[in-house]
């Protein structure tokens, strides 16, 4: 069995990582075609991950970056198109919520390929984010869905998507969390001149937060108020540090309490991850890996697709609308002690499953 897979930005390469270990596990019988779009494309936030976790080098690399949103999709779709003619795939997997995704999906439907998307069924319910069209495109041409959840597996439910296509498999990223986590080499946090359970760890990079001037100084305003708690650090996206010197907010940010660094590499972001005291972020893997670490997390977001983790108490969220809002989420989320819930997202195995799943239907 062929599977072309279709990844392009940083949370699928974590994703994609687990997935291409359990391919590699039932050679030959199964035979993975990576395809990279080059929706990110930098050293720290492409080339890394595959060094470091380990994912065999894309036999395609499409260097479709930097684009706007239209432009990106549609030069990948005719891409990928050629590839599938040419490659002949069993099938197209495709992960989460980025335009590479969407790409990939319609892509291969349109040549009657069947799909898989992996990370199906989550939903924001907000129509104004990218991510949330590229989810609900992807789900309704995908042909075997992957749902990591039970709130997922409902999701699709009500937009009619059930029966044997829909597959609970759990979440690849609580995989790559355990298997990865045991690889660092320790030393991130001190190498960075900090404490165990004496930072918090941020990360901005939602277009939402980072395009819209008045959030994004709410938000940084938020984080040197933090900071005046204990020492804050966050890794920057490279479309928030653009966003940041275009708004002159980077300005704000020369406390030595609060502290920019380049994006780190997950072996790095994981151990970073588990010491901190207290996670700040807008993304969705961040939100899980700091259950997974039984760290007390922060949303910085209106609502989020992983809202069991706001119902079990580990995450809270706190909308960009006023710098209060945020820092008394930090501060309460400070004072949180937070039991891991077992099994929201599996046992870590959701990569064999999926790839034996695959390998069943071809
Ligand atoms: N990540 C990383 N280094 C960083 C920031 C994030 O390795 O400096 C990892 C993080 O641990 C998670 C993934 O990138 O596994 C999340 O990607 P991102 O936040 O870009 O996307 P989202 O999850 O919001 O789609």
């Amino acid at each position: 069995m062929k599977v072309l897979t279709v990844v392009g930005a940083r949370p699928q390469f974590v994703k994609a990582a687990t997935v291409s270990r359990a391919f590699a596990a039932l050679r030959p019988a199964v035979d993975e075609v990576i395809v990279h779009t080059g929706q990110h494309f930098d050293q720290n936030m492409s080339a890394v991950f595959f060094e470091e976790m380990r994912i065999p080098q894309p036999q395609y690399q499409l260097e479709l970056g930097g684009l706007g949103h239209g432009a990106m999709t549609g030069r990948m779709i005719e891409s990928i198109e050629e590839i599938l003619q040419k490659e002949k795939p069993d099938w197209v997997l495709v992960y989460g919520d980025t335009n590479s995704t969407m790409a990939g999906a319609l892509a291969a439907v349109k040549l009657h390929v069947p799909v898989a998307h992996v990370e199906a069924g989550l939903r924001s319910f907000n129509r104004a984010m990218p991510e949330e069209i590229n989810r609900v495109v992807s789900d309704h041409v995908a042909t075997l869905l992957f749902a990591p959840t039970e709130v997922a597996v409902r999701n699709l439910a009500s937009e009619g998507i059930a029966g044997a296509r829909v597959v609970r498999s759990g979440d690849v990223m609580y995989d790559a969390a355990l298997f990865y986590s045991a690889m660092g080499s320790g030393q991130a946090v001190a190498a960075l001149g900090l404490r165990p359970r004496e930072y918090f760890l941020a990360t901005i990079h939602r277009q939402e937060n980072v395009d819209d001037p008045r959030r994004l100084e709410t938000i940084v305003q938020a984080l040197a108020r933090c900071a005046r708690e204990l020492p804050v650090l966050l890794p920057v996206h490279p479309r928030t540090r653009k966003m940041l010197a275009h708004s002159g907010l980077d300005r704000l940010l020369q406390d030595e309490r609060l502290r920019l660094v380049d994006p780190v590499g997950y072996l790095d972001m994981v151990q970073l991850e588990k010491d901190a005291r207290v996670i700040l972020t807008d993304s969705g893997g961040v939100q899980k890996e700091a259950y997974f670490f039984g760290v007390p997390c922060v949303t910085i977001r209106d609502e989020t697709e992983w809202v069991e983790l706001v119902e079990c108490g580990a995450n809270r969220l706190a909308p960009p609308g006023a710098v209060q809002t945020i820092v008394d989420a930090a501060l309460a989320a400070m004072a949180a002690r937070h039991q891991p819930v077992q099994g929201l997202y599996g046992e870590g195995l959701s990569a064999d499953a999926i790839a034996r799943a695959l390998a069943a239907a071809a």
